[in-house]
């Protein structure tokens, strides 16, 4: 058993973590505030590689492997996540999905582009009525000769507004219901395709949210993303894979958290003393220390699993994003308590912390969807 990284994995770590802190910290406050997202830090990250992390150099990626994706990952959240989700699902939906389930002319076609950050991506798989139940999902895509006809309308699409090339999911056979799910890509300016309502969030404010509107939009056939009607294996395959990043945003949202509280506590003083010289607080943080530790150390053993070529590592995904982001709810309510009041004040980092967490919960499959797919898992 090693656990280090080689000086490349943490070269490359490290140069995430100079260009979280020197390129996304000055504007994430005030992009959260607004709401928008840091395109031009987005496309310093293609040139920088941090688009193809793992993707193999003939396509223009960096091919890292997972472990760099992950601790990137952690150290773009641990400044700004809601940059770092755009990341997320671009390297490790939208680029790995096109590497498994593309043909040679697909990755050929779109990698470089996507590698290089010419490109944004995103994945559209939610709707109004298909959430945690994607194979209920309605958006259907009708064969007509050499074409597809696209209707239906996604929700809740992450960079959706400012993606080039989106990853879609219609239904192509009605009577199969989950199993008559296709996946295709699509380019942004095909007739047809519009961007309907922008969400205005509760965290994540520099990442953006929005449905996607298909009315008779035609794309041809070869669009597909692997077989026709395996479209829903093609999703949930590489969700395993995208809860590896939403992990890794949990922690580095934790990480952070954890730091600003024990600044804050060596700096308060009330009755006379620092707030870190009371054992409560004192208490508090060596929980938040251990169980960040704990998740950091599962973070990398999932990522480690998945570079080493483990086909199902479904289960041990799962349960790394479970505890990773629920470890970092609790981590930020206690950074968050540290502060006091002063924690409820946007002036304080610790508030984006504690709204920008909530949503490592719930997307790429809700707490409770991890423990179905952890429950099927263990009990087979
Ligand atoms: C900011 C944001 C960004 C997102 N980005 C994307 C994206 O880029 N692409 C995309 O396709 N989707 C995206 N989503 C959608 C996200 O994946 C879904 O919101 C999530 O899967 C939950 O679906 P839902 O919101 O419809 O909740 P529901 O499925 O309605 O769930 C509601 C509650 O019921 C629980 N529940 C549901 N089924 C079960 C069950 N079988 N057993 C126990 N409990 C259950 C859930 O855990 C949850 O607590 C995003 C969502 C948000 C909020």
């Amino acid at each position: 058993m090693e656990f280090s990284f080689t000086d490349e994995q943490k070269m490359v770590i490290k140069e995430a973590k100079r260009f979280a802190e020197e390129r996304l910290a000055p504007d994430v406050e005030e992009l959260d505030q607004k709401g928008e997202v840091n395109l031009t830090a987005l496309k310093e990250l293609g040139e920088l590689g941090y688009l193809g992390i793992t993707v193999p150099e003939k396509y223009g990626g960096v091919d890292m492997g997972v472990v760099v994706y992950a601790g990137t990952m952690l150290e773009l959240s641990k400044v700004d996540a809601g940059t770092a989700v755009a990341v997320s699902v671009h390297n490790s939906l939208v680029n790995e999905g096109i590497l498994k389930f593309g043909t040679e002319k697909q990755k050929e076609e779109y990698l470089p582009k996507l590698t290089s950050g010419d490109w944004m991506s995103c994945f559209s798989l939610s709707e109004a009525n298909a959430g945690s139940d994607p194979g209920a999902l309605q958006t259907s895509a009708v064969r007509k000769g050499d074409s597809f006809i696209l209707n239906g309308t996604k929700n809740f699409t992450s960079s959706g507004d400012f993606a080039d090339l989106i990853i879609v999911f219609a239904q192509t056979d009605k009577d199969k219901g989950s199993r008559g799910i296709s996946a295709f890509i699509l380019k942004n300016d095909t007739p047809g395709f519009s961007i309907g309502k922008r969400e205005n969030k509760m965290g994540i404010r520099s990442a953006s949210c929005t449905e996607l509107v298909f009315d008779e939009c035609e794309i041809p056939a070869d669009s597909l993303l692997g077989k026709e009607n395996g479209g829903l294996k093609i999703a949930l395959t590489l969700l395993d894979g995208g809860r590896i990043g939403i992990a890794a945003q949990a922690v580095g949202i934790a990480e952070a958290a954890l730091e600003e509280a024990i600044r804050y506590s060596k700096e308060r003083v009330q009755f006379k003393k620092s707030l870190s010289k009371f054992q409560a607080i004192q208490f508090m943080l060596a929980e938040m220390a251990t169980e960040v530790e704990l998740a950091k150390t599962m973070l990398y053993k999932v990522a480690w699993l998945k570079e080493s070529g483990k086909k199902d590592f479904s289960k041990e995904a799962a349960m790394l994003k479970l505890y990773a982001s629920e470890m970092s709810h609790r981590v930020c309510h206690k950074a968050l308590q540290i502060h006091g009041g002063y924690g409820y004040m946007k002036e304080y980092k610790i508030e984006r912390l504690y709204r920008d967490q909530r949503i490592t919960e719930i997307y790429e499959g809700t707490s409770e969807i991890q423990k179905v797919v952890i429950a099927r898992k263990i009990l087979q």
